[in-house]
């Protein structure tokens, strides 16, 4: 798998089900007491998995801040992350 637009398809496709989890995670979450705390997490999630989204679409999805690719593995392991690991650790 040396091929970054296959690589992109399959974060796609996780990040697509972390989407759907996400949205489920909401609905089951009516609200009230600790619900709305799990709530507001799922909320939060499927922010960044929306702006990962928006990222593939821009063609940026490996790309930092600071102009450094995001390494692979630092993607599959949060397929949101969108800084590399020297501006994470800043
Ligand atoms: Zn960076």
């Amino acid at each position: 798998m040396n091929d970054w637009s296959e690589f992109i398809k399959q974060q796609k496709g996780v990040i697509n089900q972390k989407v759907e989890a996400c949205k489920k995670g909401i609905a089951d979450n009516p609200g009230t007491g600790d619900e709305q705390v799990a709530r507001q997490r799922f909320k939060v999630e499927l922010g960044a998995l929306e702006d990962a989204i928006i990222r593939i679409e821009q063609g940026k999805y490996s790309l930092c801040g600071c102009g450094k690719t995001i390494s692979r593995g630092r993607l599959i392991a949060m397929p949101t992350a969108n800084t590399c690991m020297e501006c994470n650790g800043r």
